[in-house]
């Protein structure tokens, strides 16, 4: 397997501090359809809840491996990973442990750039391996860990509901981003807003897109996740939507999100 994305694999931070807005959703089909694309890609569950990794087939009773042991130091990044059932998706599974991670982080004066230093180690070692994307799913929270997912990252992506308090928030969100880009990470950037669970039937959900756009002009995707029934009903198998129902309107959505960043990203030219 060779990278395709050259020397340089790109890390993106899927990030919103407001819960239960499709992070964990986006992260796992995003990841899901740029592997299937052919793409080695690489899910970091950070937040404790671990939805991520319980959508990936990595159960609670299974995570003694965790992303907890990695921030701790005990273990690299590398010996945290784990199989999915998509061939191309590792996933480096989250712990309940992570929850206190935050405050035990606090003293230490690496704490931001822990995470950005075992993706660096990781990238090293793994150099045969390749990688070609690194999502990192983060916790509903602008804390600690979400700070060390977005110096970490080269982008944050961000899930926006489609409901009346969309942009509400949105604020606080993107001057976190600014402050991370000038005081720890420069290059940070958004990768773009993608709006999810859009629900046709609801005008309510049509003014939101419009206003999103307005307000936000081009870094909003085109593709507009709807909320579909086959999308919620996935995580209970432990499967990516896009392996449970492939033809569903969720699954054909997030393949059309990923061919937007592969276009973005300049791996792919538009049709
Ligand atoms: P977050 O990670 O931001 O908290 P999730 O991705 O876990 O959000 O989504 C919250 C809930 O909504 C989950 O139960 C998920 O299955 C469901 N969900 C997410 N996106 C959709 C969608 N497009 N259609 C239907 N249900 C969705
Ligand atoms: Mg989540």
């Amino acid at each position: 397997m060779t990278s395709k994305v050259g020397n340089q694999p790109r890390v993106i931070a899927v990030a919103n501090q407001k819960g239960g807005v499709g992070k964990t959703t986006t992260a796992i089909n995003l990841g899901t359809a740029l592997a299937q694309a052919g793409f080695q890609c690489v899910i970091i569950d950070l937040d404790p809840q671990g939805n991520a990794s319980t959508g990936l087939g990595c159960p609670q009773e299974e995570r003694s491996s965790s992303m907890y042991e990695a921030l701790s130091g005990e273990l690299s990044l590398l010996q945290t990973l784990q199989p999915t059932p998509v061939e191309d998706l590792l996933l480096a599974p989250s712990s309940v442990d992570l929850s206190g991670a935050d405050v035990e982080l606090v003293d230490q004066i690496d704490r931001t750039h822990r995470l950005r230093n075992l993706l660096d180690q990781f990238f090293e070692d793994a150099q045969d391996a390749h990688v070609d994307y690194v999502l990192i799913d983060c916790p509903p929270s602008l804390n600690l860990l979400t700070v060390n997912a977005m110096v970490a990252a080269q982008s944050v992506l961000v899930p926006l509901q489609s409901e009346f308090f969309a942009l509400e928030g949105l604020t606080q969100l993107l001057s976190t981003v600014k402050q991370v880009r000038q005081n720890l990470n420069p290059g940070l950037h958004i990768a773009g807003i993608v709006l999810t669970m859009f629900d046709q039937r609801n005008r309510l959900s049509g003014q939101v897109a419009e206003d999103v756009r307005e307000n936000l002009g081009d870094v909003v995707f085109s593709t507009i996740i709807p909320r579909n029934v086959r999308i919620s009903e996935a995580p209970s198998h432990a499967i990516p939507v896009l392996v449970y129902d492939p033809g569903c309107a969720g699954s054909i959505a997030y393949r059309a999100l990923a061919q937007e960043v592969l276009t973005r990203d300049g791996l792919l030219t538009a049709a």
